[in-house]
């Protein structure tokens, strides 16, 4: 089988499970979209995925994030950042990504916005929550929910930032199912104050029925489109 075949294959089971989870919770599976996660793979895959017919790819790494979106920059992609971001590097991500997903703090807030005017567009934007339990463990990224209206407000405060919604990532060893459900109420009062913000990017290869039947607009999958990752470093 070729690289683009194992692909086409993969990507056919995945929408497949998309739309399974859409429509045994009555949605429609055309408000889900797709967000491939290309980390680790080469632009050549990437090529190949928008062949396919995929819209979304999704990197954490600012390096290699750059130089793919350069590297496939005529196939007119949208790109999401979706990994942990330190400051220094924000102003640099808002050069190529078109969505950021994982804004946790408000000190990313001013490197964004002067990226995006540098770019001479607006910036689209998700807020990064967490959803560990109260009693803890083991830390994911993501800002506290008490901590996302003052988050918000200073997003949406900014000409060159456009809050479109949430993002989230289950914690390790909870039931997904379980730890989405938390963003319901979550979802609600930002939508209270922010009724444009109602995107919600949630569910990778494991949990992406849950996540669906949560209310995901957008799931990030990388291994079960791409295949195990190959290991770098
Ligand atoms: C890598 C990654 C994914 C995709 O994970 P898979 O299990 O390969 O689908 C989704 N979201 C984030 C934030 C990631 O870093």
């Amino acid at each position: 089988m070729s690289r683009a075949e194992e692909i086409a294959a993969r990507l056919a089971v995945v929408r497949r499970r998309i739309a399974g989870a859409a429509t045994s919770v009555d949605r429609d599976p055309i408000g889900v979209t797709l967000v491939v996660v290309t980390k680790f793979f080469p632009a050549s895959d990437v090529r190949l995925l928008a062949e396919l017919g995929v819209t979304d790819v999704g990197e954490n790494r600012h390096q290699e994030a750059m130089a793919k979106a350069a590297e496939c920059a005529e196939l007119g992609l949208r790109w999401h950042f979706i990994g942990g971001l330190q400051s220094n590097k924000a102003a640099a991500v808002a050069s190529y990504a078109d969505v950021v997903e994982s804004v946790d703090r408000g000190k990313l807030v001013a490197p964004l916005s002067r990226g995006a005017r540098e770019r001479g567009r607006p910036l689209d934007v998700l807020l990064q929550v967490s959803l560990d339990p109260p009693d803890g463990g083991r830390g994911r990224a993501g800002a506290d929910a008490d901590s996302l209206p003052a988050l918000a407000a200073e997003v949406e405060g900014d000409d060159a930032l456009r809050l479109c919604g949430l993002m989230a990532v289950a914690p390790l060893g909870e039931d997904p199912a379980v730890a989405f459900s938390r963003l319901a109420p979550i979802r609600e009062a930002l939508l209270r104050d922010h009724p444009r913000a109602t995107l919600l990017s949630a569910g990778m290869s494991g949990d992406l029925e849950q996540a669906v039947r949560a209310g995901a607009t957008h799931v990030r999958v990388g291994s079960a489109v791409l295949g195990p990752r190959p290991h770098v470093q």
